[in-house]
């Protein structure tokens, strides 16, 4: 079958192959045929190295299709089942899936380390122990989450990950208090859907700052109140806050200087919402004094920071009434073999969401 693999990390381009093959069906596994499939900025990250993951790998955790097979002791999915790919499974037994915090359950995480694929050449690993640029891919049962009839896979495979983090973000970890001011730092298609999110909680101002002007342009259509490059930031701040800062400032790159940034932006007593994923090697530093005296909440989000299936059920709902747009994310579609595109899309931010069909 095809998929689009990446050789080795750092490399830019991936190279689309026909000789690839899911593996590792069996018991508690169900077999996907993707049908749709988002580039989300992690993928771009796990290939330059930024985030951990061997190589050769798939890219792609953001996606849907469907069940074609399902192994012995899967129950509630049947070949045939339309679903999106939860790239971080609830195993339902740990203390964090105990607790409702299921962004947080480690179990799917143990599949990471075990190649999906393999081709003449060896070993192929999937991204996050998924990997979606592929037509099949064999993953665990929880990462198969069926999806209602009317939830077409392009936006199923959304949901699977940067609308579930960035609505999350706003709604389930900062709890954006109706009339309040707000700053998205990072208009990709995360941040878009954070600033949808900061909308339907009631933000009276939704500042978005990106220093691609398209990005800009399309935040306004989303929700934001006003679009600025980042250096027009210290301005905004002045002009809506009084100086004093905003209440909630969502960091969506995953850089420590724009974390910095969010923080000096945020007021004293608000929230700075860490959204983005970064590297490991990139410390951000408050010093002791502010972090006391300014009491500046720092709440880090992953994966829309609740229980990721509750998450799924209210962008579901909150699309099916209309009071979030998903369609118009998806600005550009490509085929699996032009893959690359979609990469230079991302790249120069021209994109929100490719989302390329299989
Ligand atoms: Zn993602
Ligand atoms: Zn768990």
């Amino acid at each position: 079958m095809r998929a689009a693999v990446l050789h080795e990390i750092g490399q830019e381009k991936l190279e689309v192959l026909d000789d690839v093959e899911a593996v590792g069906f069996g018991p508690g596994k169900v077999k996907l045929r993707i049908r749709a499939t988002g580039l989300c900025h992690s993928d771009v990250s796990a290939m330059s190295g930024i985030l951990p993951q061997p190589a050769p790998f798939i890219p792609g955790h953001e996606g849907a299709g469907e069940v074609v097979d399902v192994g012995d002791g899967v129950s509630g999915l049947s070949a045939g089942d339309r679903v999106l790919v939860c790239w971080l499974p609830a195993c339902g037994a740990c203390p964090s899936c105990k607790r409702g915090q299921t962004q947080l359950c480690l179990a799917g995480f143990m599949n990471a380390g075990t190649p999906n694929f393999k081709r003449p050449g060896g070993d192929v690993f999937g991204f996050a122990g998924t990997g979606t640029f592929t037509e099949e891919v064999v993953v665990g049962a929880g990462c198969a989450v069926p999806i209602p009839d009317d939830v077409p896979f392009e936006i199923a495979a959304l949901i699977g990950c940067g609308v579930t983090t960035g609505l999350g973000a706003a709604i389930n970890t900062a709890k954006v208090e109706a009339g309040s001011s707000v700053a998205v730092i990072g208009c990709g298609g995360v941040g878009i859907s954070t600033i949808q999110g900061a909308r339907v909680q009631g933000a009276a101002q939704i500042v978005a700052v990106d220093p691609v002007a398209s990005r800009r342009e399309a935040a306004l259509r989303f929700g934001a109140t006003e679009a600025v490059a980042p250096d027009e930031l210290a301005d905004a701040k002045q002009r809506i806050t009084g100086g004093e800062g905003f209440d909630y400032v969502f960091e969506v790159v995953g850089k420590s200087a724009t974390a910095r940034t969010a923080y000096d932006h945020t007021r004293r007593g608000g929230t700075l919402c860490v959204v983005g994923a970064g590297a490991m090697d990139d410390n951000f530093q408050v010093n002791m004094f502010e972090l006391f005296f300014d009491e500046k909440r720092i709440l880090p989000s992953m994966y829309g920071g609740g229980d990721v299936l509750r998450s799924y059920e209210r962008a579901i709902a909150l699309w099916r009434a209309g009071r979030i747009d998903l369609e118009s994310m998806i600005t550009h579609r490509v085929r699996l073999e032009e893959v690359n595109d979609a990469l230079d899309q991302m790249r120069t931010g021209e994109s929100l969401r490719t989302c390329i069909e299989l």
